[in-house]
């Protein structure tokens, strides 16, 4: 047998794509160092100190049909602090509505697919009756398509939903609703083919697949503190605080990496880093167009956060229609928050008009939004209010974007690239994070000709 500790890895980027990579090469015996440039792992998805409280950058949930990002809850031992809701359940408040702000909710019942959703469909109030028969027949239609297919990257979700007689108020109510928050863009900019994507595997591939599950702890607890864990028994050298600044061939055909004080070698490279910081690490000739890379562009997200001193939200989470608020979250207890009172986050995705806003103008504009979706918070007392900026919180799911984004194996030998942005075919999510960190090490595994088994397949 070989001596597989002295083949070496090394995982650029200690996001949950290079997490997930660097387990999967130690597991199969390669001696591996993760390298990353901040003091913490977990990359996007990641906490803070504030005086009392310890913030999530972003609201991040997910759903039981993220296979992958559930192994990697499982494999670090976080699962149980990061639970399902036994069933879907979304309060969704409209408070445009003309005769007051009215809920309605999505939910499912204990039954197969499609009829799972068939009673939250047919009495959803936000929509007409006719409106809730075109959202049968639209998703009927969308479940005949294949995501994979590449003709669906060049055309835009609004432009089917239209053809399939979604009016602008269905798009608005039903698929923005869900479709904003997965995928960052609305209905106009967002590719078919991840669209559908996210519509098929989450509401029409199992009955249970849209059940949300969210951290009950703060993000950090999992993807720092517990993957720090996990990475250490496996053998991981993790050094945080290390910036990689170059990669290239040494002449006995190893690489050598660069650092910002010190060199690596290695017969394994896994880049796991943004799209723009791998196209200039990546050694000359690695990808036929490296350009294509800087084609992929960005979309930001936007937290508010807000402290008040009473209870104002009953709900764990809710949705907002009529508002420019999107989604509401109780993060009191997962932060840690022990006064009087309770602190809720508003998640803006594809908040592109408001990222660079002043903290006093999104003061202006979200407190009053929020009294008129949360009564009890009017005459509430503010503690704390601050918000959260990610620029570049994914990448851009626009049309198109299918054909830029590059699979886990290069034109070099012994170099493979993961992150959320590589060809996994699910949007930017820690799901497609974590498939991209099986794939590469899984490429790398059997280019040395090391048995691989795909976690996702074993769990099958
Ligand atoms: C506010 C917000 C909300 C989100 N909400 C959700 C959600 O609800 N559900 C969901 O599934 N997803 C959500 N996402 C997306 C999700 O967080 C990302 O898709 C995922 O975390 C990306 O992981 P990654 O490992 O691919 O990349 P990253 O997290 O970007 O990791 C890359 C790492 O590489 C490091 N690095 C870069 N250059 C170097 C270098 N030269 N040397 C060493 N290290 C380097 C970086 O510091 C970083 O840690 C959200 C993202 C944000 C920002």
């Amino acid at each position: 047998m070989n001596d597989t500790r002295s083949q070496r890895a090394v995982v650029i980027g200690g996001g949950l794509a290079g997490i997930t990579a660097a387990l999967e090469l130690a597991d199969a015996g390669l001696g591996v160092t993760l390298v990353e440039g901040r003091p913490r792992l977990g990359g996007l998805a990641f906490s803070f100190r504030r005086g009392d409280l310890t913030v999530d950058n972003g609201q991040h949930v997910y759903l039981r049909c993220c296979t992958a990002y559930r192994w990697f809850l499982d494999r670090v031992d976080g699962a149980e602090l990061a639970p399902v809701q036994a069933r879907l359940d979304v309060p969704v408040l409209d408070v445009a509505h003309p005769g007051g702000p009215r809920l309605g909710r999505l939910r499912r019942d204990p039954l197969p697919v499609p009829l799972h959703l068939g009673r939250s469909l047919a009495t959803y109030p936000h929509l007409s009756l006719a409106e809730r028969a075109s959202v049968g027949r639209a998703a009927l239609a969308l479940k005949k398509l294949d995501p994979a297919d590449p003709a669906l990257d060049d055309v835009d979700f609004a432009t089917w939903l239209g053809r399939h007689g979604q009016s602008d108020r269905t798009i608005e109510a039903l698929w923005d609703l869900v479709g904003v928050a997965t995928l960052n863009a609305t209905a106009p900019h967002a590719s078919l083919g991840l669209a559908a994507m996210v519509f098929k595997t989450g509401l029409l591939s199992e009955a249970g697949a849209a059940d949300i599950g969210w951290a009950r702890v703060p993000l950090g607890e999992l993807h720092d503190t517990l993957a720090r864990k996990a990475l250490e028994s496996a053998g991981v050298r993790v050094d945080t605080r290390t910036k990689a600044e170059s990669i290239s061939r040494t002449e006995n055909g190893s690489w050598r990496v660069e650092l910002a004080g010190g060199t690596l070698e290695a017969e394994v490279v896994v880049l796991a880093v943004p799209q723009k910081e791998t196209h200039d690490l990546l050694p000359e000739g690695a990808l036929d167009e490296p350009d294509k890379l800087l084609g992929i562009g960005t979309a930001p997200i936007l937290n508010v956060h807000v402290v008040y001193d009473r209870k104002v939200l009953k709900q764990p989470f809710f949705a907002a229609l009529g508002s420019p608020v999107q989604w509401v979250f109780d993060r009191t207890d997962s932060s840690g928050f022990t006064g009087q009172g309770q602190y809720l986050a508003v998640s803006q995705s594809d908040a592109g008009d408001e990222i660079e806003l002043p903290v006093a103008e999104l003061r202006a504009r979200y407190l009053p939004e929020l009294e008129k979706l949360l009564p009890a918070a009017r005459g509430a007392e503010i503690l704390d209010f601050f918000v959260t900026r990610e620029r570049t919180a994914t990448f851009a799911p626009t049309p198109g974007v299918g054909r830029l984004r590059p699979s886990a194996r290069t034109r070099a030998d012994g170099l493979y690239l993961a992150g959320a942005w590589t060809a996994t075919g699910w949007p930017a999510t820690m799901e497609g994070a974590v498939r991209s960190g099986f794939s590469a090490a899984g490429a790398a595994l059997s280019t040395l000709g090391r048995p691989h088994v795909h976690p996702l397949q074993e769990a099958a």
